[in-house]
C-alpha cells in the first residue's frame, strides 16, 4: 500500500442492482481506505447512456450506506466528459490514438480468416496504413471512425497486491477501441483519466480486469502519469460456480436487506469468504477491516453459500447485546424489554423473527391441549405471584411430584398448551413474560 494516505475507489456501472460480489469489491476498497486513513471514492462508470440508470446509482449509494461504507467522494463519469475528450485529443496528438473505419462485419470476417489460418485473432492495424486521402475518401463515403489505442508490443508487469508479480504481454492483444464511432467512450480510457484526476493510489478490483490492467498501465504512461498499484481479487460465485450478475438481481444487496439480513453479516461474509480468515462474526467494520489482507486472498473463486449466510447471520443476532437490539425492537413495537430479548435471541435466525416470538408472548395463541389431565393438574399447581425466572422450575417440580411425569412427557404438553408450538425459547424465560393471566387462560384452552 502507498506510503501517503491512499485513495481507493469502487467503480460500478449503474446498470443493475449491486450484488454481494460487488459488495466484496466495494468493501475491500472502503475498509482498506479507512484503515489506512485514506479516501474512499465511489465512481459511477455511466458513460454508457443507454444502459446506465439514475435509479441504480441511487440504489447503489443507499446499499453502500446500508453496509456502513458511505463513500467520502462520489463522482459520475457522465459529468466529466470534457476530461476524457481532452485526454483523447492528447493521445491523438501523440499518435497513440488512431482512427479506424472497419465495420463490425469486416472485423468479424478478418477474425474468421485469421482463426482458420491458425493465427491469433488480433486486430491487424490495417487502419494505421491509411493516409490522409484514404481517410477523407472513407469519411466522404459516410464512414465515421472509431479510435484505437496503439499498444506498445511489450510485456507490462506489475506487482499485484493480491496475485504478486503479474504480467500481460501486450504484443498478443488487439489495440483496444477507446472511442466508439458515435464519439462515446468505452470503459478503458475514462477509468484511467479519472484514476489520474482523483489521484487514486490503489485499484482493487475483480480478477476479470487483469488483462485491462496491462492495457491501462500503458495508458497511464501514455498520459504521462504514474500508474497506481493494482490488486485483483478472486470473484464470488454461486455454490455451483456460476458468476453473479447485476442484471439478474440475484443476491442483490437490496434483496438481502429486504430479507432481513444484518449488514455486518453480509459484509463479514463478502470479505472473509475465500480469504485466509475463517468466516465469523465481527464486532464492527473496523474489526473486519483489520482482517483484510489482500496478499492472502485465495486465487480460487470464492463460493457464496446462502446457508452459510444464514448461519452467520444467526450468530450475529444471537450475540447482539440488548442495547443494540433495543431501538430495533421498539421500531417493531416489540415489548418485554431485556428479559424478552434474552429469552428469544438464541432462537432467531434473522432479527425480524423476534416478531414471531413476541406474538407467542402477547398472543393470540391457540393452545394445543394434548394431555388434558396433565394440563388441568398443572393449572391447579401454578405457583403464587409474583413470577420470575425461578417460577418455571418450582411449577414443573410440583407437577412432576404429583404426576410422576418427567422430561419430554412433562414439558412438551405444557409447551404446546402455552405456546401452541412444539419448539421455541426456554419456557422458564417465557413464562413470566406470558404472565399469570394468559397462562391460566391458555391452560384452560382459551385462545389468548
Ligand atoms: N466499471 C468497471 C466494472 O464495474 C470498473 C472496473 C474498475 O474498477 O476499474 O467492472
Amino acid at each position: 500500500m502507498a506510503a501517503m494516505a491512499p485513495v481507493l475507489r469502487f467503480a460500478p456501472s449503474p446498470t443493475g442492482l449491486i450484488h454481494i460480489g460487488n459488495a466484496r469489491t466495494a468493501l475491500l476498497n472502503a475498509l482498506v481506505a479507512r484503515r489506512e486513513g485514506g479516501t474512499f471514492v465511489l465512481r459511477f462508470d455511466d458513460t454508457d447512456a443507454e444502459r446506465s440508470r439514475t435509479e441504480y446509482a441511487d440504489q447503489t449509494e443507499a446499499d453502500l450506506a446500508w453496509l456502513g461504507i458511505a463513500p467520502d467522494v462520489v463522482v459520475r463519469q457522465s459529468d466529466r466528459m470534457e476530461l476524457y475528450a481532452d485526454a483523447a485529443e492528447r493521445l491523438k496528438a501523440s499518435g497513440r490514438l488512431y482512427p479506424c473505419y472497419e465495420t463490425a462485419e469486416e472485423l468479424e470476417r478478418r477474425r474468421r480468416i485469421q482463426l482458420s489460418r491458425g493465427q491469433p485473432p488480433i486486430y491487424d492495424r490495417a487502419a494505421l496504413a491509411l493516409g490522409e486521402a484514404d481517410r477523407r475518401q472513407l469519411e466522404e463515403a459516410g464512414r465515421r471512425p472509431h479510435w484505437r489505442f496503439r499498444l506498445e508490443p511489450r510485456v507490462v508487469a506489475w506487482n499485484d497486491h493480491v496475485r504478486g508479480p503479474c504480467h500481460v504481454d501486450c504484443a498478443s492483444l488487439s489495440d483496444p477501441v477507446l472511442v466508439r464511432e458515435d464519439g462515446s467512450y468505452l470503459y478503458t480510457l475514462p477509468s484511467v483519466v479519472d484514476d489520474i484526476a482523483l489521484a487514486v493510489t490503489d485499484v482493487v478490483r475483480g480478477e476479470d480486469h487483469v488483462t485491462n490492467t496491462g492495457v491501462q498501465i500503458q495508458l497511464f504512461e501514455a498520459l504521462g502519469a504514474p500508474a497506481p498499484a493494482f490488486g485483483h481479487h478472486n470473484l464470488l460465485t454461486t455454490v455451483s460456480g456460476e458468476g453473479l450478475s447485476k442484471r439478474s438481481g440475484a443476491l442483490s444487496l437490496r434483496q438481502l436487506a429486504e430479507d432481513g439480513y444484518e449488514p455486518l453479516a453480509i459484509a463479514a461474509l463478502a470479505v472473509l469468504v475465500g480469504s485466509s480468515e475463517a468466516v465469523r462474526p465481527v464486532a464492527s467494520l473496523a474489526e473486519l477491516g483489520s482482517l483484510v489482507d489482500l496478499a492472502h486472498i485465495s486465487r480460487a473463486p470464492a463460493k457464496f453459500d446462502e446457508s452459510e449466510l444464514d448461519a452467520l447471520n444467526a450468530r450475529f443476532v444471537h450475540a447482539m447485546p440488548y442495547a443494540v437490539a433495543r431501538p430495533r425492537l421498539e421500531d417493531l413495537r416489540i415489548g418485554g424489554g431485556e428479559d424478552f430479548w434474552n429469552a428469544v435471541r438464541a432462537n432467531l435466525g434473522r432479527f425480524g423473527d423476534a416478531l414471531r416470538w413476541w406474538g407467542v408472548v402477547e398472543g393470540p395463541v391457540a393452545p394445543r391441549i394434548d394431555d388434558p389431565a396433565l394440563v388441568a393438574t398443572a393449572l391447579r399447581l401454578l405457583p403464587p405471584e409474583p413470577w420470575d425466572a425461578t417460577t418455571w422450575k418450582l411449577w414443573t417440580d410440583a407437577v412432576r411430584a404429583e404426576t410422576g411425569l418427567k422430561g419430554r412427557a412433562l414439558f412438551l404438553p405444557l409447551r404446546l398448551a402455552l405456546t401452541g408450538l412444539d419448539h421455541g425459547p426456554e419456557l422458564a424465560a417465557l413464562l413470566p413474560l406470558i404472565g399469570p393471566e394468559r397462562v391460566r387462560e391458555r391452560l384452560g384452552g382459551e385462545v389468548v
